[in-house]
C-alpha cells in the first residue's frame, strides 16, 4: 500500500514512542483488529482497523486480524467472510497472522483451572436474578456470593463437572474471586465461564462453557505477544480487570491496553444491534445496501479505499468522544475522485427541446475533453448534436425568479460545449404540464465559449434525442433525517429513517460514450455528482447509475439553517 508522508501526530504514537524509546517490548509493535463475528463492519471499525495496520505498518510491525469468537450465539460464518473481505478492501493485509479467540478455548480453560487452584475462582450457583442484587450499584458495595467460600477441590470438580456437560444451561458460572466491594463493577467477582449450548461455527459442539468476552480478550491479546491493545473508551473500566487475570497467571505476556474515543457519525446509526435492526427489518435491502454505514455498503455505493482511509486520518485519534461531521465523509470523496472521475454528462429528469432551425436529420460532433480543468489528461469524446435535445427539467422555468440564469421563455442559454440557444416557445399537455421548448440556435456560438463576450448567465448540460441511451439512476441520501437519530431516548431511531433516502430514475439518459462502461467505474455526471457503475445490476449495455455524494453538501445548509 502506498505511504502517506507526515503523519499528524496522536496520543498513541506518543505512547509507542515513549515505549519504544525505553526499550519495552525490544521496541516491537504488535497491534489487532479484534471484531467479535455478529455483524458486518462499519465505518467504526475502519477507524480501528485503520488505526490498527497503520501503526503496525509505519512502526515495522504486525497487526493481527482475530476474531473475538466466544458467543457463538450471534456468530456466524457469513459474518466472519465479510470481515475478511472488508479489511482486505480497505487495503489490509494481517498476512499469516490470522486468529481465532476459538484456538485458545482449551488454554483458556487451563488458566481458568489455575486460578481456581490459586483460589482465586469458584463455582457459583446464584441465579441470574440473585446475581444481579448481590452485585451492588456504583453507591453500594456488593455481597459476597454464599458459595464463594467452596474449597479448592470442590470448585475444581464441579468447573470441571461444568465442563463435562454434567449440568444443564445457565446452572453454575465461574466467578473470579476480587472483591465485592471494589468501587469498579468490572472487578466484583465477575463471571469468567458460563454454560451454555450453542453450536459453534469453529468449535462445533465440543465446548458446552464458554469464557465470557472479558475473560478471553485480554487473553487472547497476551497470547499473541501484542504489544499494544488498542480499543474504544467503554473498556477503560475493564483494563483493570484484564491486568488482574494477567497478574495471576505468572509468566504470561502483559500487553498494555489504551483506549481512545470512538468514531460517531451524524445522520446515521453505528451500533451493530441497530444495524442488524435495518436489515432483518427490511428498511435497507442488505448489509450491503448503500445506504448503510457498513463498509460493504460504501464499496457498493462506490467509495473508495482511499476515500475511507483519508477520512480516518483526518478524524484523528482522541480521549474525549465526538460526532464527526458525515459531510466530511463525504468531502474526502468527493477530493479522491475529483482528479480520477471522468466528467459525463447525464439527464435525470429529461425535457424534451426542438431546435427549429436546425435541419432535420443532421447530426455534428463537439469534442468534449472528459476532464475540462486539464483536457489532455484523460483525453476526450465526441458528443452528437441534433435537432432534438434532452435538457434537465430543471434548467427550465416558466417564469423564473430574478438571478435564474438558465433557460426562460425569451431568454438565452449556452449548451455546453455546443451553441447558444434561444427558447421561443413552451408546449404543455392537458394537465399544464410542460412537455416540450421549442428553441433556436445561433450557428455563430459553435463550442458555446464561455468567452464569447455574449451576456448569458448560464451553462446547462444536454443530450442529442437520437444519440443518447436510456439509464437507470439510483440517487441515494442519508438514510437519517436528523444528526442524532439514536439520540432521541423518547423516539425509536426507525421514527427518523429518511423516505426519500433513495429515488430510483428509470427514465434518465446518458451520453452514447457511457453505453459500454464497465461495471465498477465512476464518473463525474457534470452539475451532479459522483456516479458509480453498479457491478451487480447493471448489465451489458444496460448500466445502472449509483450516486456515490452530490456535488455540494446540501445537508450543510439545513443543519445549519435548523440551529
Ligand atoms: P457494537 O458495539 O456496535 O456492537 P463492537 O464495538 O462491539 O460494536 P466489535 O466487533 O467488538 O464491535 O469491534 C471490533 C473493534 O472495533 C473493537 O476493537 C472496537 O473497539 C472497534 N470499534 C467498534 N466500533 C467502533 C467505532 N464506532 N469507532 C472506533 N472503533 C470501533
Ligand atoms: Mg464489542
Amino acid at each position: 500500500m502506498e505511504e502517506t508522508s507526515a503523519r499528524p501526530g496522536n496520543f498513541i504514537r506518543t505512547i509507542i514512542d515513549g515505549d519504544r524509546k525505553v526499550g519495552k517490548n525490544g521496541g516491537l509493535v504488535v497491534t489487532r483488529f479484534p471484531p467479535e463475528p455478529n455483524g458486518y463492519l462499519h465505518i467504526g471499525h475502519a477507524k480501528s482497523i485503520c488505526l490498527n495496520f497503520g501503526l503496525a505498518r509505519d512502526y515495522g510491525g504486525r497487526c493481527h486480524l482475530r476474531f473475538d469468537d466466544t458467543n457463538p450465539a450471534a456468530e456466524d460464518v457469513e459474518y466472519v467472510d465479510s470481515i475478511m473481505d472488508d479489511v482486505r478492501w480497505l487495503g489490509f493485509d494481517w498476512g499469516e497472522h490470522l486468529y481465532y479467540a476459538s484456538d485458545y478455548f482449551e488454554r483458556l480453560y487451563q488458566w481458568a483451572e489455575q486460578l481456581v487452584l490459586a483460589g482465586k475462582a469458584f463455582v457459583c450457583e446464584l441465579t441470574p436474578d440473585e446475581q444481579r442484587a448481590y452485585r451492588g450499584t456504583l453507591t453500594e458495595p456488593g455481597k459476597n456470593s454464599p458459595f464463594r467460600d467452596r474449597s479448592v477441590e470442590e470448585n475444581l470438580d464441579l468447573l470441571r463437572r461444568m465442563r463435562a456437560g454434567e449440568f444443564p444451561d445457565g446452572a453454575k458460572v465461574l466467578r473470579a474471586k476480587i472483591g465485592m466491594a471494589s468501587p469498579n463493577l468490572n472487578l466484583r467477582d465477575p463471571i469468567m465461564y458460563r454454560i451454555k449450548r450453542f453450536h459453534h461455527h469453529r468449535t462445533g459442539d465440543r465446548w458446552c462453557i464458554y469464557p465470557m468476552y472479558d475473560w478471553a480478550h485480554g487473553l487472547s491479546d497476551a497470547i499473541e505477544g501484542i504489544t499494544h491493545s488498542i480499543c474504544t473508551l467503554e473498556f477503560e473500566a475493564h483494563r483493570p480487570l484484564y491486568d488482574w487475570f494477567i497478574e495471576q497467571l505468572p509468566g504470561v505476556h502483559h500487553p498494555q491496553q489504551v483506549e481512545f474515543a470512538r468514531l460517531n457519525l451524524d445522520y446515521t446509526v453505528l451500533s451493530k444491534r441497530m444495524l442488524i435492526e435495518l436489515v432483518t427489518g427490511k428498511h435497507v435491502s442488505g448489509w450491503d445496501d448503500p445506504r448503510m454505514p457498513t463498509i460493504a455498503g460504501f464499496r457498493r455505493r462506490g467509495y473508495t479505499p482511499e476515500s475511507i482511509r483519508d477520512f480516518a486520518e483526518r478524524i484523528g485519534v482522541a480521549k474525549a468522544d465526538s460526532v464527526v461531521d458525515t459531510g466530511m465523509l463525504e468531502a474526502c470523496i468527493r477530493e479522491d475522485l475529483n482528479t480520477k472521475a471522468k466528467r459525463v454528462a447525464c439527464v435525470h429528469d429529461p425535457l424534451r427541446v426542438v431546435i427549429e432551425n436546425y435541419p432535420e436529420g443532421q447530426t455534428e460532433e463537439f469534442e468534449a475533453p472528459y476532464f475540462p480543468d486539464d483536457p489532455p489528461k484523460m483525453g476526450h469524446r465526441m458528443l452528437p448534436f441534433s435537432r432534438e435535445l434532452w435538457i434537465e427539467r430543471e434548467d427550465f422555468m416558466e417564469a423564473p425568479p430574478k438571478g435564474f440564469y438558465r433557460l426562460a421563455p425569451g431568454k438565452e442559454v449556452r449548451l455546453r460545449f455546443s451553441y447558444v440557444i434561444k427558447c421561443t416557445g413552451v408546449i404543455k399537455d392537458d394537465a399544464g404540464k410542460v412537455v416540450e421548448l421549442r428553441c433556436t440556435y445561433d450557428p455563430e456560438t459553435k463550442n458555446a465559449n464561455p468567452k464569447d463576450g455574449r451576456k448569458i448567465g448560464g451553462t446547462i448540460h444536454w443530450l442529442s434525442v437520437a444519440h443518447a441511451q436510456k439509464a437507470e439512476v439510483r440517487l441515494f441520501d442519508r438514510l437519517f433525517t436528523v444528526p442524532a437519530p439514536a439520540g432521541d431516548k423518547e423516539r425509536n431511531f426507525k421514527e427518523f429513517l429518511n423516505p426519500n433516502s433513495l429515488v430510483v430514475l428509470k427514465d434518465a439518459y446518458v451520453e452514447p460514450s457511457l453505453s459500454s462502461i464497465e461495471p465498477g467505474a465512476r464518473v463525474q455526471f457534470e452539475r451532479k455528482g459522483y456516479y458509480f457503475v453498479d457491478p451487480i445490476d447493471s448489465k451489458p449495455g444496460a448500466p445502472v447509475f449509483s450516486r456515490i455524494v452530490p456535488l455540494r453538501d446540501s445537508w450543510a445548509k439545513q443543519s445549519k439553517g435548523g440551529k
